[in-house]
């Protein structure tokens, strides 16, 4: 991750209150490049702080003492950072559900950070095609793509030839 452009402010006033920024802020380490819970984490393992009498996930609370009181419930976080006890807001990213799920861990997102096609050419630069196909990205490679299509008008020349 690049530098955080916020300033960690932990004393900041704020509409949560300063009490709870300052307890809040007691549990976070703030010395990394990440901002780091200390303190208890969710099942699933985000950091967990107490707020008005129930468990909120803590980079929801410090999204809400840094940058903005309100914050959509159906919106879920997408840290950039893959830090899950990170509760820096420069490396959350605010998504709706699905986005979440393609850009995590699952099978759709694995597919997005293959790097190579089957034949070990790099998906980069000229190499690299994208199609955009019911609404889903899909890459191919210009080598793979070209060497078809060689094999292609190959097999259709033999042909002619063939009948000739
Ligand atoms: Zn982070
Ligand atoms: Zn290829």
């Amino acid at each position: 991750m690049t530098a955080t452009l916020i300033e960690p402010r932990p004393f900041l006033h704020s509409l949560l209150g300063e009490a709870v920024a300052e307890r809040f802020w007691s549990k976070v380490d703030l010395t990394g490049v990440c901002w780091e819970w200390t303190r208890g984490l969710t099942d699933d393992g985000y950091g967990k702080f107490w707020y008005n009498g129930a468990a909120r996930r803590a980079h929801r609370i410090a999204w809400m003492l840094l940058v903005a009181p309100e914050l959509p419930d159906d919106l879920v976080a997408d840290h950039l950072c893959r830090n899950r006890l990170c509760v820096c807001p420069d490396h959350i990213e605010w998504v709706t559900p699905d986005v979440n799920t393609l850009r995590g861990f699952g099978p759709a997102a694995l597919a997005a950070r293959v790097t190579h096609c089957p034949q070990d050419h790099e998906y980069a630069g000229d190499n690299l095609i994208v199609r955009v196909q019911q609404g889903r990205e899909r890459r191919e490679c210009r080598t793979c793509v070209n060497e078809q299509k060689r094999a292609r008008r190959a097999r259709a020349l033999a042909k002619l030839g063939a009948g000739r």
